[in-house]
């Protein structure tokens, strides 16, 4: 008998909770992958880097594995079929995994764990990629937060330093069931091509961490630390990254904390990955022009800071969070197109890609979300340039014809759009 440890947004080997209770299980433990077509089939560019990037970080896992006798077992197909496979080739007793809170993720686990039940398979799941999860930050009396200060402040009163102990896998791992290679299926098979390979690295950048709160507003800055794809397929434990940002800078802590506040409200609200989290702020009349839509896709809006973000983000697959926000309000507010829009945009760009926080950022920015913005607030693009990019760097590396005449006009003149937006906005919520 064995049993199996699936990984999905726990790719690595060290300080893994699903992984080490399976190695402590007293039965070999055979380490599993699905290459799910239900995400898989849904990604348009076959060049996706984030399936070039999952790739090789399966590939780097099966090396690890191998020098300890143990291969991964990859299953490119549904995780039903995949289990279905697993039972009939292995003697299976159980299966451990890592929490997943996004809604396809639970009801996918809800099903794999039912069916696993009716053959007598127990199923364990652990968290992983949080320091606290579902029901541990609460109110007094219960309910979930949604607003960051309180839930951040409470958190932090949870936190103890069992939470930042790092799972001691390492020392287990002779405990990895026995068998020869087990080869994956290629990038071809699984539909796709190799996209760039050029990925931010994982090593923990203290000094630009400790400086993190000095620098992390300027776009031109490399003064943020890039770790998103990481903490997304859990290359990096975040109990290791936590213990290190609680003693090097407590404002990159906070950022950390707002990435669990997110998982947290896509567990406990998960209407807001189709809704508004505020329900009165879909009556809003979205305006939902195509042509300035593909003008702000583009990055030829006429405001250099907006076209500067949008071409950083279709260029190298990120943009940095001064101008996510900028782009996100220019969006909903100045062109009055419904955040979903510029979400599902976001979610096929960016390569730190994750649904909680990236629902989270555009209800924030459409003032629809839990602790969003006052929806009064509007970004004036101009202002925001000369304070977060006065010396034109940003702008000047990715707009380099701003200032001539190629660059085109604004799209909508700010004060009109920002009037607008105000009436669209009031009548809305007037009449919920
Ligand atoms: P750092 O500034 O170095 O922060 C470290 C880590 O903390 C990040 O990697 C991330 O995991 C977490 N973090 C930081 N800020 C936030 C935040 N506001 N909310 C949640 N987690 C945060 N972040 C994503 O990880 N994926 C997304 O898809 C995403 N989409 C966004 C969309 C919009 C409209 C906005 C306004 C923000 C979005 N963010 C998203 C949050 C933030 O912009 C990115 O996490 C950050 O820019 C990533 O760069 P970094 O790794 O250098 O972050």
């Amino acid at each position: 008998q064995v049993v199996l440890c699936w990984l999905r947004r726990d790719l690595r080997l060290d300080d893994n909770a699903a992984l080490y209770h399976a190695l402590k299980s007293g039965f070999p433990v055979v380490p599993v992958f699905v290459f799910d077509t239900n995400i898989l089939n849904d990604l348009t560019d076959k060049h996706d880097r984030r399936v070039t990037f999952i790739y090789e970080v399966i590939e780097e896992l099966q090396t690890e594995l191998i020098k300890h006798k143990s291969s991964l077992d990859v299953f490119h197909g549904t995780p039903a079929a995949a289990f279905n496979h697993w039972i009939s080739k292995y003697k299976v007793h159980a299966v451990y995994t890592n929490r997943d809170y996004e809604p396809y993720a639970t009801e996918r686990d809800t099903s794999v764990a039912g069916h696993l039940k009716e053959k007598g398979v127990e199923f364990f799941s652990y968290k992983d990629q949080v320091i606290l999860d579902r029901n541990e930050v609460l109110k007094d009396n219960g309910n979930p937060y949604t607003i960051f200060t309180p839930y951040s402040r409470q958190w932090n009163n949870r936190l103890t330093a069992f939470h930042l102990k790092q799972y001691p896998v390492k020392k287990y791992l002779n405990k990895l069931h026995h068998q020869s290679k087990i080869s994956l299926p290629s990038l071809t098979q699984l539909g796709f091509k190799e996209g760039e390979k050029h990925f931010p690295s994982k090593s923990l950048k203290e000094s630009l961490i400790r400086h993190y709160d000095k620098t992390r507003d300027f776009p031109a800055i490399n003064g943020t630390s890039r770790l998103g794809i990481h903490l997304r397929f859990g290359t990096i434990s975040i109990r290791k990254l936590m213990q290190h940002a609680l003693e090097w800078n407590e404002t990159y802590a906070k950022e950390l904390v707002w990435r669990e506040f997110y998982q947290m409200i896509i567990w406990h609200f998960p209407h807001v990955v189709t809704q508004s989290f505020k329900k009165e702020y879909d009556k809003i009349a979205w305006r939902n022009n195509e042509k300035e839509f593909e003008r702000w896709c583009t990055g030829t809006t006429g405001y250099p800071i907006v076209d500067a973000g949008m071409r950083e983000l279709n260029t190298t697959g990120y943009m940095h969070n001064r101008v996510r926000m900028i782009t996100a309000s220019f969006l909903t507010k100045h062109l009055l197109i419904d955040w979903r829009w510029g979400e599902a945009y976001f979610a096929e760009k960016l390569l730190d890609y994750d649904l909680a926080a990236n629902n989270g950022g555009w209800q924030w920015a459409a003032g629809s979300g839990c602790d969003a913005a006052p929806y009064f607030r509007v970004f004036n693009p101009t202002l925001q340039m000369q304070k977060f990019d006065k010396d034109l760097q940003y702008v000047r590396k990715w707009v380099p014809e701003f200032e001539s005449p190629d660059y085109p006009l604004p799209v909508v003149s700010h004060e009109e759009a920002r009037k607008r937006a105000l009436e669209v906005y009031s009548k809305a919520l007037k009449h919920s």
